[in-house]
């Protein structure tokens, strides 16, 4: 099936890479990925490293994003970065709700929300993260968790800006643990998503918005996930921070 949706890559660093390992990285990725327009690739260093990525990508066709935010503009929110300060630093994407945020920094729907407006009057490009725990899939209430996720992560959007936004399906059990969730299980929840949305926002907005999936992807699981019909790419965590298997992630997302 032919999906009119570009999938997108994006590899989230967390707190690896200093600023100049980032830039050995982003040259090498920079030559084995040249001449791909079949798939959109985003890197997200951590900020000591944004503006020199930034700098080293201008022209090439990544783009970068950042891993979280506040919602404010400025004020006395010590070792926040605001959405104004990530547009200045030539980010295009931020990530918001990650589930280390979650479980780590308290971050809560409410605050995701917020972040998730934040960054769109910036004209930034969310990235939300939704996914359930373990015990939770093991109680059966995937969908229920993931359903009060979305509709609050996305409380107060426009259709439009719902349709522009990705969103990444992450099953928290499958993150960093090796344990990618089956192609099916991964289809079945993001179809879920999709038809969240579209009850939410209407079809149009569901045809459009662009749901990755995320949670242990490498070079070999990402050709049968990219199959299903409604996952549009991937977010990466561990594979990303090596330019072999990032590069293999992309050419398998592109079929090459
Ligand atoms: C992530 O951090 O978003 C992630 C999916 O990590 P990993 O690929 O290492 O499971």
């Amino acid at each position: 099936m032919v999906k009119n949706r570009k999938p997108i890559i994006a590899g989230n660093w967390k707190m690896y890479k200093t600023a100049s390992e980032a830039l050995t990285f982003v040259r090498e990725l920079q030559s084995a990925v040249s001449g791909n327009e079949d798939v959109e690739v985003v890197v997200c260093p951590p900020f000591n490293a944004l503006v020199p990525v930034v700098e080293a990508l201008r022209g090439i066709g990544i783009a970068v994003g950042a891993q979280n935010v506040h919602w404010e503009e400025q004020g006395a929110f010590t070792g926040e970065i605001s959405p104004g300060m990530l547009k200045d630093a030539g980010c295009r994407y931020v990530i918001i709700g990650h589930s280390e945020r979650r479980q780590f920094f308290g971050e809560t729907d409410a605050n995701v929300n917020r972040k998730v407006k934040a960054v769109l009057q910036h004209d930034l490009t969310p990235v939300m993260c939704v996914g359930e725990l373990l015990s939770e899939r093991e109680d059966g209430i995937t969908e229920k968790v993931v359903r009060d996720q979305i509709e609050a992560g996305l409380e107060g959007l426009t259709p439009g800006q719902v349709a522009g936004m990705v969103i990444a399906y992450e099953p928290v059990w499958a993150i960093g643990t090796g344990k990618t969730a089956s192609d099916a299980d991964a289809q079945q929840v993001i179809g879920f998503i999709r038809g969240l949305v579209s009850k939410l926002f209407g079809e149009e907005t569901a045809a459009q918005v662009r749901i990755q999936y995320g949670g242990s992807v490498k070079p070999q699981n990402t050709a049968s996930l990219m199959a299903q019909p409604d996952i549009d790419g991937a977010l990466v965590g561990g594979a990303s921070l090596d330019v072999e298997s990032f590069t293999g992630i992309i050419k398998a997302a592109a079929g090459n």
